[in-house]
Formats: C-alpha cells, sequence, structure tokens
C-alpha cells in the first residue's frame, strides 16, 4: 500500500478544490464519491441486485441507476436503507483498497466526505481536514448548488461537528479566505503539506 492522507471535511468545505491542487503536484486521487458511483455502473453485479430488490422502475431508460429516485425511496425506508447500505458499504470499501493499492505515486490523496462517519480513518496513515466556519461553508455549497439551503442545513445536521472532525485530524488546511481574494494562503499550506507528505511517505518505506 502507498502512504494514504484521507482528505476529508464538510458539505462545501473545499476538498475537492484542495485535492485538485494535490494532483496538481504528484498526488494520485481516489475519491469516494466516484468509486461509490462505479459499483453501482451499468452491468454492475450490485446494479443488477438493487433491480431485483427495487424493481425496473429503479433504472432510467438507458439502463443507469435512477440516483435521485433511489435516493427518496431509502429516505423513506428504513429497511430498504439498511438493505442498500449492506450491499453498497463492503463494495464500496473493497473497491477503494483496490484502487488504493493500485496508485504508483509517493502517496496517495484518499478523498472521502464521511471518512469518520463511515469509520474509513482506519485506512489511512494521515488524516487531513479541510476547514471552514459554518456561515462559509453554508454561502459556497449554496452558491454551487443554487439556493437548497434547507437541504443543505439538513446535510450538515447529518454529518459529525466540525469539533469532531477536527479531533481526528493531523493536519488541518484553512480554507475560510475566499480565492478571489488570495490563491497564495490555499496553496502555500498545500505546498506545505505535499513536502511533509513526501517525507513521511520515505518514512513509511524504510
Ligand atoms: P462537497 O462535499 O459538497 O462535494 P467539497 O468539500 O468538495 O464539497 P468544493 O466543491 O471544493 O467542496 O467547494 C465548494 C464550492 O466552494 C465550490 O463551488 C468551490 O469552487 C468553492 N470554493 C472552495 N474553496 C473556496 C475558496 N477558498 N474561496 C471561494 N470559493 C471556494
Amino acid at each position: 500500500m502507498p502512504y494514504i492522507v484521507g482528505l476529508t471535511g464538510g458539505i462545501g468545505s473545499g476538498k475537492s478544490t484542495v485535492a485538485e491542487q494535490f494532483v496538481k503536484l504528484g498526488a494520485a486521487l481516489v475519491d469516494a464519491d466516484v468509486v461509490a458511483r462505479q459499483v453501482v455502473e451499468k452491468g454492475s453485479p450490485a446494479l443488477a441486485e438493487i433491480k431485483t430488490y427495487f424493481g425496473r422502475g429503479i433504472l432510467t431508460e438507458s439502463g443507469e441507476l435512477n440516483r435521485g429516485l433511489l435516493r427518496e425511496l431509502v429516505f423513506a425506508n428504513e429497511q430498504a436503507r439498511h438493505w442498500l447500505n449492506n450491499l453498497l458499504h463492503p463494495l464500496i470499501r473493497e473497491e477503494m483498497q483496490r484502487q488504493l493499492g493500485q496508485q504508483q505515486s509517493p502517496y496517495v490523496i484518499f478523498a472521502v466526505p464521511l471518512l469518520i462517519e463511515n469509520r474509513l480513518n482506519d485506512l489511512c496513515d494521515r488524516i487531513l481536514v479541510v476547514d471552514v466556519n459554518p456561515e462559509t461553508q453554508l454561502a459556497r455549497a449554496a452558491r454551487r448548488d443554487k439556493n437548497k439551503l434547507e437541504q443543505i442545513r439538513r446535510i450538515m445536521q447529518a454529518q459529525i461537528s466540525r469539533e469532531q472532525r477536527l479531533a481526528f485530524a493531523d493536519d488541518v488546511i484553512d480554507n475560510n479566505q475566499e480565492l478571489a481574494d488570495s490563491q497564495d494562503s490555499l496553496q502555500r499550506q498545500i505546498a506545505n503539506l505535499h513536502l511533509l507528505y513526501l517525507r513521511l511517505a520515505e518514512e513509511k518505506k524504510q
């Protein structure tokens, strides 16, 4: 296994923005959101099981998973939610481990919104938290997703608190500064962490 840096933070905190910068510096990226989509892609065994459980109506006309409908169905039905989690969580974890193990870069950024909630921190050598104050988080997520304020607030409440997340952090990126005002602060923090991770990865090999 390469050296694994778990990257997490609340909704709209800037995980994708930060991950992109690490990739520019040469890190490989394994993204939990991408893996979660891959395990249910068209033709996958998991999608076949979902179709058997929920019926054909869970697929779009082109045979893809209708994610919006699935979300509604499991939101309204606890038994279905358990069934789905039991199916997907082990598959997602296994696929994440496979992808992490395949990377050839000195270290891997493993971006996971619910890293701590889903106990994926045990796959990581180091935990990096992107931190912003809740007002900024809400404003940025709302600006990106267009005025779904209530929905964003609900998601924020379902995620662990800022304090709980920070308690797991080995490193913290402060992303409160607006990028439009200065890209320097974020870039400097990421460049310093990149050097640290190169060193820690080298130490792990020895
Ligand atoms: P999610 O978990 O919701 O997918 P995320 O943590 O990956 O979010 P991003 O998508 O990187 O967060 O950032 C949320 C939004 O805020 C994006 O539109 C992004 O461009 C913007 N953003 C991120 N950081 C800053 C910043 N420092 N200044 C201004 N805008 C920012």
